[in-house]
């Protein structure tokens, strides 16, 4: 058993914080947003993540404590996680958050008088640890990283709505640290994941693994969309069957003896579809774009997934104009506001540019999502649009539909427009429904 610290109780920390209470640790968050923080406290959730409400009230109070001070976290455990966020600032990663956490865990440490190991979790570009971390933890506590303090990086790889499974079953465990010592830590802290690969290295390695697996999907993504539109602009061929045939591949279809066909997992970013966003794959490949840029490493190939990716909300628009001819006046309900089913963060949504677009181009939309409604409704503040709570009250009088986001919920859609007199376009940006489901249908690719 170890007693973890963790700075930071947002995504990322809370499920790793609760999970690994789970797990049999005694873990102590830190958070410094107060709202936050009485959330937590009060054995609430601050967002949605199937699981995690369950596993909190289990362990609020027990082994699972919050609180504000990083001090009275520090001096209560033998190891802390930075799990603090890592935006993108237009140039290049935003370390602030992370530096001043090291700041406060330094002059913590400093105190301590025990040895203590220090864990980035947030997802930093190659080198911060060993280099900005390193330095402003010596600074702060005046000890040396590697004789008194252990140092490394433990990058989280759990995709939001499935996040509490994701950290409780880890395709793999990837372990970065200066010395032995911190590593032997590390290793303990994971014990309990029994058959679950564990990768050990340096903490530059570490790091650059998880922007290396991030750049990967998001390059996968780019590529279909590229293709995609393709078969759009030739006419006569439908995308989904290309990637239909591409999937067959013996590289993604894995044939058991029996002529059982399992597919490989990573043949859902062969998908096309309105473009990917969230906390995660735009700002990592902009911020390992321009870590490569300062290094006078031109990453063409990622950038051009970047800029592919920028144009899918203007794809999705040009296709809606056609489809309506002309969007101003036209009534168009937008279903799907969280960047991907089963959360409601919206963080870098493609729901919002194709929203300001349609309301720039004259149009009147109807927003919903099953449930992130408030939240974009506070994120998209000052945008003039109506929001439905309901599937059936937003596709009530529009002439068109366009799906975003795959949620299964809109799988109801043909139901609920089978009667119309006058049926709306759908356009379907997920390639979600069978296309002769409803009677006036596009979507991507097709
Ligand atoms: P988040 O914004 O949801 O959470 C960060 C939290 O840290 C916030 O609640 C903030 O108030 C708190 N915080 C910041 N500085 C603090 C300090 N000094 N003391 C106490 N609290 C502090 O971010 P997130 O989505 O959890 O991401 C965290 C990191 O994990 C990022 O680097 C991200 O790239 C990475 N990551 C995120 C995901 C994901 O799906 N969200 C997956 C893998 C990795």
């Amino acid at each position: 058993m170890s007693r973890v610290s963790i700075i930071g109780a947002g995504y990322v920390g809370l499920v790793t914080g609760v999970c690994l209470a789970e797990k049999g640790h005694d873990v102590l968050c830190v958070e410094m947003d107060p709202s936050k923080l009485e959330t937590i406290r009060s054995g609430r959730t601050p967002f949605h993540e199937a699981g995690l409400p369950e596993l909190l009230q289990r362990h609020s109070g027990g082994r699972f404590t919050a609180t504000a001070s990083v001090d009275e976290a520090v001096h209560a455990s033998d190891m802390t996680m930075i799990a603090v966020g890592t935006p993108f600032d237009g140039s290049a990663i935003d370390l602030s958050f992370v530096l001043r956490a090291c700041d406060e865990v330094g002059s913590a440490i400093k105190g301590a008088g025990r040895y203590h190991v220090v864990v980035v979790k947030s997802t930093v570009v190659p080198g911060t640890t060993v280099g900005p971390v390193r330095e402003r933890l010596e600074a702060a506590s005046g000890l040396h990283a590697g004789k008194d303090f252990g140092l490394g990086a433990n990058p989280e790889f759990l995709t939001e709505g499935r996040a509490v499974d994701d950290f409780l079953h880890p395709d793999r465990i990837v372990i970065g640290g200066i010395d032995e010592r911190t590593l032997r830590v590390l290793a303990e802290l994971y014990a309990g994941f029994a058959g679950v690969p564990v990768i050990r290295t340096n903490p530059s390695t570490a790091e650059m693994i998880k922007y290396a697996s991030n750049s990967l999907l998001a390059t996968m993504i780019s590529f279909s969309n590229e293709i995609a539109d393709l078969c759009s602009a030739v006419g006569g061929i439908d995308a989904l069957d290309v990637m239909r045939g591409v999937h067959a591949s013996a590289y993604l279809t894995v044939r058991d003896g029996a002529g059982g066909a399992v597919q490989a997992p990573i043949a859902s970013f062969l998908e096309a579809g309105c473009g990917f966003g969230g906390s995660c794959l735009p700002k990592d490949v902009s911020a390992l774009v321009a870590h490569g840029s300062a290094r006078g490493l031109d990453m063409a190939m990622l950038r051009q997934v970047l800029a592919i990716n920028r144009a899918r909300p203007a794809h999705v628009i040009a296709r809606l104009e056609r489809g309506l001819r002309g969007l101003s006046g036209k009534h168009v309900a937008v279903l799907g506001l969280a960047f991907k089913p089963d959360t409601d963060d919206v963080r870098e949504s493609p729901a919002f540019p194709i929203i300001r677009d349609l309301v720039d181009a004259g149009a009147r939309v109807t927003a919903h999502d099953p449930i992130a409604n408030p939240v974009a409704q506070r994120a998209l503040d000052g945008v003039a649009i109506e929001y439905a709570d309901a599937l059936a009250d937003a596709v009530r009088d529009v002439d068109a539909v366009v799906i975003v986001t795959r949620w299964k919920q809109f799988e109801a859609l043909p139901a609920l427009l089978k009667q119309r007199p006058n049926p709306p376009l759908v356009f379907d940006g997920r390639r979600m429904l069978d296309r002769g489901a409803v009677a006036r249908y596009d979507g991507i690719g097709l």
